[in-house]
């Protein structure tokens, strides 16, 4: 057997981490990035470039989580920086209405013909929040159907069987959030269309929204099973309640029309955040004319933002979606070869190594899930070996891969990933499985 790779020296920041320890629960903003599930302390990022990340202590990372999704074009791509550099020296913002909202705007209706109408907000919890008062509003009705594992941010109502970093910690819900709240919101196993049925028969009349991951990255990665998302359609339209396609993590990810595009679903609101933004704080919700409309001022739903729009994030969206807009006919079969290369290459060396694993994946975004058996819904996903996840990703992160560090996270590549990182990817999953059994 041969030795463990040797751990890169990270001393810069351990040190960080404690400063940061002092101010931050956890030492962090957001909890998945604490590493608690996978152990060891988080690398502390310095600077990107490309496919790379480099960390306080000078060690280099091939990234496979992207910001959790945004980067699809890598770190720091040329014209989106100078897009940030040209419209920060105009100022940062204006709490005003600007051309480039009006061009983002443009670009995103091109892409999701769904979305006649929409609203910037700051984030993906905000969209999704802002999209389900909505619906209620519309419907005047208040049940919102959600799937277990599936993610839509961090609002009161959609917590419940909530994927992501709950699932991480194993998390049923929040504490904080009051039943009467959590009540409102019904958790239904994904990809099960007879128990959505169940749920329109058990309580009619009174479902304003059903919400979805229309492909599952929040408890890693999971396809919907064939006719799933067209059944959801046709059962939420002859049922009177609002479909909302939850698209903040497959949104121009798994093709320009994002989820919507590939399986050909037609929603009634739909939810971007993550790439819109390249990077920078962007949220959309958007949808139908006869919904959006309802919202102030021309309507009685409230929802509002001081930031919403800004002129520095507008810019990077502007720059990130134009040049998926302009180059998608390289960009998307690229990444498809580029992913299928490389979740096939390691899944291959998990089976020489006698590892049980099964990749799921839809273009550029996938998860290796350490179980032999098929992962079609929450309850399957979280039979994975953990334990043997935690064993992989470090002497991964120690190899130089840095993979999302969870099971229940899907990895991402972006157009900066090539042959040379393929292979070194590989190369040191083969390593790394040899770990993965016990330590
Ligand atoms: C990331 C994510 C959100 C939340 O977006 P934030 O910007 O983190 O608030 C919502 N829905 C899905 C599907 C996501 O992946």
């Amino acid at each position: 057997m041969s030795s463990k790779p040797p751990v890169p020296t990270r001393t810069r920041s351990q040190a960080l981490q404690l400063s940061a320890e002092r101010f931050f629960p956890g030492g962090v903003n957001s909890p998945v990035r604490a590493f608690r599930a996978v152990g060891g302390a988080p690398p502390f990022i310095q600077s990107a470039a490309g496919a790379y990340l480099t960390d306080a202590d000078g060690n280099r990372y091939i990234d496979y989580f992207g910001s959790w999704g945004p980067m699809i074009l890598g770190h720091a791509l040329p014209p989106v920086v100078e897009a940030i550099q040209r419209a920060a020296a105009n100022s940062a913002s204006f709490g005003a209405s600007t051309a480039a909202e009006v061009d983002l705007a443009e670009r995103i209706v091109a892409c999701y013909p769904a979305i006649e109408k929409m609203r910037f907000v700051s984030s993906g919890t905000e969209a999704t929040m802002s999209a389900i008062r909505l619906a209620r509003a519309a419907t005047r009705r208040k049940i919102i159907i959600k799937f277990e594992g599936c993610y839509h941010g961090h609002a009161d109502g959609l917590l419940v069987k909530a994927g992501s970093g709950l699932a991480t910690f194993g998390i049923p819900g929040s504490a904080g959030v009051p039943e009467e709240v959590a009540g409102l919101t019904h958790a239904l196993p994904y990809n099960d269309i007879a128990a959505i049925e169940a749920a329109f028969d058990a309580h009619p009349d009174v479902i304003a929204a059903v919400i979805i991951e229309p492909i599952v990255g929040n408890a890693g990665c999971i396809p919907p099973a064939p006719g799933y998302l067209a059944a959801l359609r046709a059962l939420t339209r002859r049922e009177g309640a609002l479909l909302i396609v939850d698209e903040v993590m497959t949104g121009f990810r798994v093709a320009l029309g994002g989820a919507c595009q590939l399986y050909e679903i037609d929603p009634d609101l739909i939810t971007l955040g993550k790439i819109v933004g390249g990077g920078l704080p962007v949220g959309v919700f958007g949808g139908k004319r006869k919904y959006m409309d309802q919202l102030a001022p021309l309507g009685p739903v409230y929802q509002a933002g001081t930031l919403s729009g800004n002129p520095l994030a507008m810019a990077a969206g502007i720059a990130t979606i134009s040049y998926l807009q302009a180059h998608a006919e390289e960009i998307y079969p690229q990444l498809e070869a580029t992913s299928k290369a490389v979740f096939e290459g390691v899944a291959a060396e998990a089976v020489a190594a006698g590892v049980p694993l099964t990749t799921n994946r839809v273009g550029s975004m996938g998860t290796w899930f350490f179980t032999p058996d098929p992962v079609t819904n929450y309850e399957e996903a979280a039979k994975s070996d953990t334990a043997a996840f935690g064993r992989f990703h470090r002497a991964m992160l120690d190899q130089g891969i840095w993979l999302p560090p969870s099971q229940f996270e899907a990895a991402f590549l972006s157009t900066a990933h090539g042959k040379e990182e393929i292979a070194a990817t590989i190369a040191a999953a083969s390593q790394a499985f040899k770990f993965v059994q016990g330590e």
